[in-house]
């Protein structure tokens, strides 16, 4: 997926061929596709393709920072493989179809499934990779127009018991502070996490946060790489990790390691 790249000043290789930096129709700000870091990323386009990738100085979460798949991992956008129209199955087969006419046909069996069995019948599931604007849309349509509350997204298998953990222990499930926090934060706890793969550009703000004099506590079942960052490593039973957000007393089934 990702090229092998090679950078002169104006000019960049891709497997498309040679571009030139020097011609560059508009840089576009948006938010990187691949996880729920968010960064902020300046598309450069030229001839109508994007030539590079840049992180969004001065722009949260990120300020400058991207990770190798912001960075690099955008060849997909012009990939000849991609589906670029709507498919319709006649017949057996996909057929391309305009986005009016495969519209029409999703709100068509929409509209007879709720007539025929009721809104209880009807879900929505969504995905961490949208944007929060995104996702309020999404429920938003499911709320008003399915009737009813049949809506989730993938978070409920990554980390639902951390939810309930963090609503218990500090009233929220939700990240409660900026990811740049970490840089000045005096202890950083990180459990089941393994942002340094996942995550990488908040785990260069525990990093740099880690630099500064922060104290770093993990706790995971499983070895990651941010072991090599903390000052302490509990490795829990798996099971019991999110018992130690929310219940001192479940510190039991901890065994801290140096
Ligand atoms: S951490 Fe990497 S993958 Fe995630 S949003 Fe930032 S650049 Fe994209």
């Amino acid at each position: 997926m990702y090229p092998a790249l090679s950078y002169r000043r104006h000019r960049r290789e891709t497997s498309q061929g040679e571009i030139n930096l020097d011609q560059i129709d508009k840089k576009v700000i948006t938010t990187c596709p691949y996880c729920g870091v968010g960064c902020q990323i300046e598309l450069i386009v030229s001839g109508g393709r994007i030539v590079r990738s840049n992180g969004a100085e001065g722009l949260p979460p990120n300020d400058g920072r991207l990770c190798v798949k912001g960075r690099f991992g955008y060849d997909f956008v012009h990939s000849p493989d991609r589906l670029t129209t709507p498919l319709i199955k006649r017949n057996g087969k996909f057929e391309e179809a305009s986005w009016d006419e495969a519209l029409d046909l999703v709100a068509e069996k929409f509209s007879s499934i709720l007539a025929d069995h009721g809104s209880e019948a009807l879900a929505g599931y969504s995905s961490a990779k949208c944007t929060n604007e995104d996702n309020f849309l999404f429920q938003k349509f499911i709320r008003l127009v399915f009737g009813n509350n049949n809506v989730d997204y993938c978070t409920r298998l990554c980390h639902a018991s951390t939810v309930i953990a963090m609503l218990r222990s500090i009233g929220d499930g939700a990240g409660s502070n900026s990811i740049e926090d970490y840089v000045t934060a005096d202890c950083i706890l990180v459990t089941g996490n393994n942002m340094i793969d996942t995550h990488p550009v908040t785990a260069t703000f525990a990093k740099q946060g880690k630099k500064k004099g922060a104290r770093v506590v993990v706790i995971d079942p499983k070895w990651t790489p941010m072991v090599i960052h903390a000052d302490l490593v509990a490795s829990a039973q798996a099971g019991y990790r999110c018992g130690i957000a929310e219940r001192h007393d479940e510190r039991d089934h901890c065994q801290g390691t140096h």
